[in-house]
């Protein structure tokens, strides 16, 4: 499936998340709707099509325009069945840290079922990178020049778990074609050839 008309949108503030927006045979896609993405949208996305909607994690962040989106458009919501709990827990998906509790409560499909994905728990119990098109969607897991946080994560191992996470995507991003993009869930887009020079993390 060709990705078309792809856009990076800023969202969520000050957290500048990377929400991504494409159309791929006639469907289109959200990765990450975060908070303000109401306003770019519309005038791109026709309003009576269904926006499939895929979350890296269930961060605030990455989830918050979930609630603009379903207010204007149907949507099928795709996350990791690990990441699905964060969702209508506001400690959990930290928005009530953030001074803006956020439950959502919408039926959700399994990610992995459905898209081609790769489990990358450490960041949350259930981040995934989502593979798509020459595309690849690193959440809050992989950064232009770092890696995220762990200790955010619920999970008493989750240093452990991110090291194993950090050892399975060098072998992925060692594997994929230089020209390749890395998408992540804040700051800069760079190619995988790009990533193995400016993150230390990741070794040829
Ligand atoms: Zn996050």
């Amino acid at each position: 499936m060709k990705i078309e008309q792809f856009q990076v949108l800023k969202t969520s503030g000050l957290f500048q998340t990377n929400s991504y927006v494409f159309k791929s045979t006639d469907k289109w896609f959200v990765v990450d709707p975060g908070s303000g993405i109401f306003g770019p949208l519309m005038g791109l996305v026709p309003v009576d099509t269904i926006l499939q909607v895929l979350l890296t994690h269930a961060h605030y962040d990455h989830i918050a325009g979930l609630v603009e989106l379903a207010r204007n458009w149907k949507i099928q919501l795709f996350v990791s069945s690990e990441d699905a709990p964060l969702l209508k827990d506001p400690e959990l998906n930290f928005s009530r840290q953030l001074g803006n509790p956020l439950v959502i409560d919408y039926e959700w499909l399994d990610i992995d079922e459905h898209f081609e994905t790769v489990a990358a728990p450490g960041h949350t119990p259930g981040s995934r990178v989502i593979i798509f098109d020459g595309h690849v969607f690193t959440g809050d897991v992989v950064f232009s020049n770092t890696i995220g946080r762990w200790d955010l994560c619920p999970l008493h191992n989750a240093k452990w778990l991110m090291n194993e996470t950090i050892r399975k995507l060098t072998k992925l991003f060692n594997s994929l074609p230089n020209d390749w993009l890395v998408l992540p869930g804040h700051g800069k887009i760079v190619t995988v050839s790009e990533l193995f020079t400016l993150n230390p993390f990741f070794k040829r």
